[in-house]
C-alpha cells in the first residue's frame, strides 16, 4: 500500500482485526478464549512484537496484560513512551495451550496476519521480544542473548531492535533487566536520529522477504553505531 493516510491506515487495521477474530487456520482456534489481534496507534512509529498469549491475554483479548505487560510499560515509560503511543502485537494471536511454545505450522498459519500489520503500521523501529518474534523477523536461529544489543537495519530503512521477552526479564538475573533497559535505549536513539550507522545487515527488500525463510547462509547482522561518540 502507498502511503495511506491515518485514517485507511487505521480501518484497514480494522478489517484486519475482523478477519483475525474468526480465524480457524490452525489448531489454537480450538482453545482459546479471545483472538489477541494486537493493540496500539495504527500509526505508531515503534511496534513491539511478542511471542503469543498468556492467559490473562487470552481472557481479556489484548496484549501483555498481564505480569509482562506491566515490565513493558514501565520499560516504555523509561523511555518516554506510552502503550497508546506504541503498536503491541504477537507472532501468534491465540494462546498456545498451557503456555507452550508456538509450533512451526501455527507460526506459519498466524505470519500473514503479522506481515499486514507490519505493512500497515509502517514502524521506524520493529522491537521483537524474545527468541520466536526475532528468529521469525530477523530470518536467523540465533540466539536473543547473541542478538540483543544492537539496532538492526531492517527492510526499507526501517530498524529492528531485538531485545529479552518481558518474561524472561522477569524470571532472570537483574543483568538481563539491565540488557532490556539498554536495549529500549536503543530505540530512544533510533527515533531521536542519534545513529551513526557504519555497516548495514543485509536488509530485506520487503516485508515479505524480511519473512521469508531463512536462506542458506547464516544471514549477516553487522552491528550498526548507535550512539554517536
Ligand atoms: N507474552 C507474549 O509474548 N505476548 C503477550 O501478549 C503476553 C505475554
Amino acid at each position: 500500500m502507498s502511503d495511506p493516510s491515518a485514517a485507511e491506515r487505521a480501518q484497514a487495521l480494522a478489517e484486519l482485526e475482523a478477519r483475525a477474530l474468526v480465524c480457524t487456520d490452525c489448531a489454537l482456534h480450538e482453545s482459546r478464549t479471545n483472538v489477541v489481534f494486537g493493540s496500539g496507534d495504527p500509526n505508531a512509529d515503534v511496534m513491539f512484537v511478542g511471542e503469543g498469549p498468556g492467559q490473562s491475554e487470552d481472557e481479556q483479548g489484548l496484549p501483555f496484560v498481564g505480569p509482562s505487560g506491566r515490565l513493558l510499560e514501565q520499560l516504555l515509560g523509561e523511555i518516554g513512551l506510552t502503550r497508546a503511543e506504541v503498536y503491541i502485537g504477537n507472532v501468534v494471536k491465540c494462546r498456545p495451550p498451557r503456555n507452550r511454545d508456538p509450533r512451526p505450522d501455527e507460526i506459519d498459519a498466524c505470519k500473514g496476519y503479522l506481515r499486514t500489520q507490519l505493512e500497515l503500521i509502517d514502524p521506524q523501529v520493529v522491537v521483537t521480544l524474545g527468541n520466536f518474534a526475532t528468529k521469525l523477523l530477523l530470518r536467523t536461529e540465533t540466539g536473543i542473548t547473541r542478538l540483543r544489543g544492537r539496532a538492526y537495519e531492517w527492510w526499507g530503512g526501517r530498524y529492528l531492535v531485538p531485545t529479552f521477552h518481558p518474561a524472561a526479564a522477569l524470571r532472570g538475573s537483574a543483568r538481563v533487566l539491565e540488557e532490556s533497559r539498554y536495549d529500549f535505549g536503543l530505540v530512544r536513539a533510533v527515533l531521536d536520529g542519534n545513529l551513526s550507522v557504519e555497516g548495514s545487515l543485509s536488509a530485506a527488500e520487503d516485508v515479505d522477504a524480511a519473512l521469508a525463510p531463512p536462506p542458506n547462509e547464516p544471514p549477516p547482522a553487522e552491528q550498526l553505531d548507535l550512539f554517536d561518540p
